[in-house]
């Protein structure tokens, strides 16, 4: 079995591996790259494989950055099944026509500003391109052995992450691969813990916060009631920039546990997204998948996430009313990382106040505007005009979805006799971080996928 490393290799985004076992191509994920202009220009050129040569596509959940290409793959010849747990299988295509929406938006405003003579901007792909993809997509329920082609099987096993999020068992020619996907951390609020994995030959394993300990999440919480009761002694508005899956819904769901202590009925609450409100109904039709207190609390409040003060904005125009707040606004708005969506209008309006807080809960890939304001800039540069930052920002570590260096240690751990294991999906430090506990606390020397290197198992 041989895997080469094809994206998020040395970087957090893009996710594409290519499995050659059984005399077959599989391909792990098929992400979009995301960060600058530049960066994400590289999601156009062609793949360093042909699409028509590729067997079977399994998908670990439905991040962006693990499904986005999933329509270009097809549209550029991949013919072949696209294996997703049940409710990533439900989430893919309300992801998918968004970025769609997006590119098609993102094309057509910069052919707008397009100086005579230079080609027209072709959107990556279409809203039909998304609905030919998943048509090739198969269900597959945690915990189940299936054959995808012949000579190979997989087991998705529950990953903790985002609702459907998969670490991903694969047997083939007498080996065993295990794929982490994306970890989430033990306790994360309606999610189970990632499943522990004793056996592998080979382990791929993410390292997104190879390099750092997030702060315990009730610390989090606790600071984000404290950000909330500064807001309004200064009657400022709260933006905070959230991936409409995962992140969204784990506010709401400590905004309703801190309802009456943060004294959050004297706020206008926002969700500014229509795929938030979609994906809410998709973890309602997935409630066998919640841990035992989200199941709980689902028992006694049959829609815990619908807040008596809380506004979903479907429309452009109800979210250009929000504007008219200057202050005594929560704004929950995509995209996570503020390079897109609808944030990024909140964010022109409110950052030139002082009286503003941005609070961001995730991790900023390099080359965003959310990554820029976490690092302090002074002015950005927002659709070609620059922008005074005067507003609070806020870093609150602890709602991370995904695993800190001691849970991706722990999650390592569980296996048997330290299996190799091969760092993706990290920036070069935090893996190098990564690496250098693995090799001392295991003695297990790690491979650091680069793109275009392979690991045989
Ligand atoms: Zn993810």
């Amino acid at each position: 079995m041989r895997i080469h490393f094809h994206g998020a290799a040395g970087e957090v985004t893009g996710s594409l591996h290519l499995v050659e076992a059984a005399g077959r191509r599989i391909l792990l994920d098929c992400g979009m790259i995301q960060g600058s202009p530049e960066q994400e220009a590289r999601n156009a050129e062609p793949f360093s494989f042909d699409p028509a040569s590729i067997d079977a596509l399994v998908l670990s959940h439905a991040h962006i950055d693990h499904i986005g290409r999933v329509p270009l793959l097809v549209k550029r010849g991949f013919r072949g099944p696209i294996f997703a747990q049940a409710a990533t299988a439900d989430l893919m295509p309300i992801m998918l026509l968004d970025a769609a929406s997006l590119a098609e938006n993102d094309a057509e405003r910069a052919n707008r500003r397009r100086a005579n003579g230079v080609p027209e901007i072709v959107p990556l792909y279409l809203r039909e391109d998304v609905v030919d993809a998943v048509k090739q997509v198969r269900k597959i329920d945690y915990d189940t052995r299936t054959t995808i082609v012949p000579g190979i099987d997989i087991t998705f096993r529950d990953a903790g992450h985002i609702l459907g999020s998969c670490i991903v068992e694969l047997w083939a020619d007498g080996k065993k691969l295990v794929f982490s996907g994306d970890l989430g951390p033990k306790g994360t609020p309606i999610l189970r813990d990632p499943t522990p994995i004793a056996q592998a030959d080979l382990v791929l394993m993410e390292s997104t916060y190879g390099d750092r300990n997030h702060r315990e999440r009730l610390e989090t919480i606790h600071e984000l009631g404290e950000i909330f009761a500064r807001a309004h002694a200064e009657k400022g508005n709260v933006l905070i920039p959230a991936f409409a899956v995962g992140r969204s819904q784990e506010l709401l769901y400590w905004f309703a546990q801190n309802y009456d202590a943060w004294e959050l009925s004297r706020w206008h609450i926002f969700l500014d997204s229509p795929m938030a409100s979609k994906v809410m109904h998709v973890y309602e039709r997935h409630t066998e998948l919640f841990d035992e207190q989200a199941r709980a609390v689902w028992r006694k409040t049959p829609l815990p996430f619908k807040l008596p003060n809380l506004h979903i904005s479907e429309s452009v125009d109800d979210s250009m009313a929000i504007n008219r707040f200057e202050g005594g606004a929560i704004i929950i708005a995509g995209s996570g990382m503020a390079n897109g969506g609808r944030i990024v209008h909140h964010l022109k309006h409110n950052l030139g106040r002082r009286n503003a807080h941005v609070v961001f809960p995730g991790y900023q890939a390099q080359g965003t505007l959310g990554r820029r304001l976490v690092d302090g800039a002074r002015w950005v540069r927002i659709h070609g005009k620059d922008y005074r930052v005067n507003a609070q920002r806020h870093t609150i570590g602890g709602l991370s979805a995904h695993a800190d260096q001691h849970g991706l240690l722990e999650w390592y751990g569980q296996f048997e006799g330290a299996p190799p294991v091969a760092l993706v999906h990290g920036e070069d430090k935090a893996r190098e971080a990564l690496a250098g506990e693995i090799h001392e606390r295991y003695g297990r020397e790690v491979f650091l996928a680069r793109p275009g290197s392979f690991i045989d198992a």
